[in-house]
């Protein structure tokens, strides 16, 4: 009931990443009130949710959160998954802001290619990492080249499944640019299949996403897949 009157209604006008978000941070303040102001008369103190439900997370494995290795790891690990999941509060304004370019007649397929991501599964919240290529075709527009990794981060810094990663790099840029069409292709290596349950420690997942003419086109479709493919056979 509590978590239900937190979540957005089902007609908010909001899109699900904007939602994930708002959730996303009133957990966060939820726990954080929980743990405000421990001893009455001392004041409120600021704690962060995620450090005092790591130390949990010790406790409940049968660790000694008080050992002293252990003992600024809830201070790490929560600052770690900010970080790792810092693409929620991420404002796509902002980071294209000034970054966009008139194409000039340019028409041609533009590619960043082997853009380094690193995201979380969002069943096991254990790293799923490798490449991301990213092509369009422009219409009016062309975007600042080093944009384009950045944008991967915005939506890789999220828990995610790998599928949902590649339609979300591609719409971006649908949105952003217009254009003709994008091809977007990720290889990504997933430490919950290496690590637990099948430990298929070598295979690796692509998933691709294709709009307008890449979608229309086998031709252009075969023209990035050769693109990218000088580089697939390496190590992610
Ligand atoms: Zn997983």
């Amino acid at each position: 009931m509590n978590s239900d009157s937190k979540r957005p209604s089902a007609t908010s006008p909001l899109s699900a990443a904007e939602a994930q978000a708002i959730e996303h941070k009133s957990l966060g303040a939820a726990s954080a009130l929980h743990l405000a102001d421990p001893e009455p008369g001392l004041g409120t103190v600021e704690v962060d949710g995620l450090e005092a439900l790591t130390q949990g997370v010790l406790e409940e494995i049968g660790e000694d959160p008080e050992r002293e290795g252990l003992v600024q790891t809830p201070k790490r690990v929560a600052k770690a998954m900010r970080f790792l999941t810092s693409g929620y509060g991420a404002d796509i304004q902002d980071i294209v802001n000034g970054a966009i370019f008139d194409a000039e007649d340019y028409s041609e397929m533009v590619l960043v290619k082997d853009v380094e991501f690193y995201s979380l599964c969002e069943h096991h919240m254990l790293p799923f990492f490798g490449r991301a290529s990213v092509a369009y075709l422009p219409g009016e527009k062309i975007i600042g080249l080093s944009k384009i990794p950045r944008l991967v981060d915005v939506y890789a810094r999220r828990l995610q499944v790998q599928e949902r990663l590649t339609m979300q790099i591609s719409r971006v840029l649908e949105d952003i640019l217009e254009p003709r069409g994008v091809a977007v292709s990720l290889t990504g290596f997933h430490l919950c299949m290496a690590m637990r349950g099948v430990e298929k420690q070598a295979s690796k997942t692509t998933s691709t996403a294709f709009t307008g003419e890449f979608q229309r086109n086998p031709e252009l479709r075969r023209e990035f897949i050769s693109l990218i493919k000088s580089r697939e056979s390496d190590p992610v």
